[in-house]
């Protein structure tokens, strides 16, 4: 059963001070599961996770990443720019990007990013944009053809298909790759992967480590280049429906240690160091999205519209994602209504749930949806003049911390240009 990490006392106590609907996040979680993380790949010194900026692109919570021993994951300019200013420096930035313009490579290169090059053809790009390459460089890796794991009768535990997915390199590039980049002067050399996402398996990152060492060793005989680090990338999932299993951490990490010693060790690579770019892993869990009920309605079907909207959580819109809700205070009142619960968007695909057996719920009613903690705010838009919600961070000691205020209809127009002569 899922819990919210709030209660309906302190909900409403926020929401007097920071009006709904807001995304909360939970720094006692996000601390607890970095360091089980890091625990979990304690066997290699060398381990560092780069948190993926895309998900949760919030200073205040970079800054908490970043005393757990975090680095981040960049893979735009204004990713680059934020990791400069909450002071991440040099190889603490991975820059994981793709059609990737010249003049974010400019500033990479400039910050010391590790630059991890999606295409073959980047190698021009970044030598255009930075006039060398760096001394330490990442390429990305695309098996191509369908990846699965564990068939049983209910199916694949994990299946997705790089051979349709637009990133990386393929296996003769890469070996090109690598030895156009030590003619170019590069001296250390990375590989990454990313093959499914959001995967619920303990075994995922073991897989994926086996086939990124294996070719470790290969690109190391057949090129020369000397492999000094190794990128499992994202892809380590939550489970967003109760019903589901959670991700193993200690498990995970166990895993890979067991195919880093059947691999690179005896090829003589045991001092390679391994890195993560994990998003959703780090905060999904630790972050709701508290949102008040503002009406009821009552036609073919039962519906709660609630004051937050698709465009402070696309994810149910987009994808018919699921999201756990709680109706704060109600956590133990059996679930007998059936619902639709649905923003204010002249969208009809703007519903948070659809048909959800739920307590019976009052207009007034605090609702936290659950898991937004990363690609909620951050994948946030304005369509139809909505604007986004503020974010907060729960301190340990229970106090607030506003992170990020809402945006007001100053930030909306902010760009219109009114006097344009038309
Ligand atoms: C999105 C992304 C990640 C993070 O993925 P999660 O599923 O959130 O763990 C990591 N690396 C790259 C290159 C990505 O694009």
């Amino acid at each position: 059963m899922k819990r919210p990490f709030v209660t309906k006392e302190q909900a409403e106590a926020i929401a007097a001070r920071y009006p709904t609907p807001f995304h909360i996040y939970d720094e006692g979680g996000i601390r607890a599961n970095a360091r089980r993380l890091y625990r979990a790949f304690a066997w290699d010194p060398g381990f560092r996770e780069y948190f993926a900026v895309k998900a949760t692109p919030t200073p205040g919570i970079l800054k908490l990443l970043k005393e757990e021993g975090c680095g981040v994951d960049c893979s735009s300019l204004t990713e680059l720019m934020m990791a400069q200013r909450c002071g991440f420096r040099g190889e603490e930035i991975m820059f994981s990007s793709n059609d990737t313009p010249a003049e974010e490579f400019a500033l990479a290169a400039r910050l010391g990013a590790i630059i991890n090059l999606d295409d073959i053809s980047h190698i021009d790009t970044l030598l255009a944009a930075a006039g060398s390459v760096p001394r330490k460089i990442c390429c990305r890796f695309n098996p191509g053809g369908v990846f699965q794991l564990g068939e049983s009768e209910e199916g694949f535990q994990v299946m997705d298909s790089p051979g349709d997915a637009k990133y990386g390199m393929t296996r003769e590039q890469i070996a090109q790759a690598f030895r156009r980049l030590k003619e170019l002067g590069a001296e250390e050399f990375g590989i990454h992967a990313f093959l499914a996402s959001n995967t619920l398996s303990n075994d995922y990152y073991p897989a994926l480590a086996r086939i990124l060492f294996r070719l470790a060793v290969e690109l190391r005989e057949e090129t020369g280049c000397r492999v000094t680090f190794i990128d499992l990338s994202g892809g380590v999932g939550v489970p967003y429906r109760p019903e589901q299993p959670e991700n193993d951490i200690a498990a995970i990490g166990e895993g890979v240690r067991r195919a880093y010693e059947e691999v690179l060790v005896p090829a003589g690579m045991g001092d390679v160091a391994l890195c993560t770019e994990l998003g959703r892993f780090m905060l999904a869990p630790y972050g709701h999205l508290i949102t008040r009920v503002i009406h009821e309605k009552h036609i073919y079907k039962d519906y709660i519209g609630v004051d937050a909207c698709a465009a402070d959580l696309m994810r149910p819109a987009m994808y018919g994602a699921y999201h756990h809700i709680t109706v704060l205070g109600k956590e133990d009142v059996p679930c007998t209504h059936k619902y639709d619960v649905t923003g204010a968007l002249c969208e009809n695909n703007d519903k948070f749930a659809v048909d959800r057996m739920l307590p019976e719920i009052r207009v007034g009613d605090l609702l936290a949806i659950h898991d937004t903690g990363a690609h909620g705010h951050a994948m946030g838009y304005q369509y139809n003049g909505r604007l986004r919600s503020a974010e907060l961070l729960l301190r340990q000691d229970g106090s607030v911390t506003l992170l990020r205020r809402a945006e007001t209809p100053e930030d909306y127009f902010a760009t219109v240009v009114w006097d344009a002569d038309v």
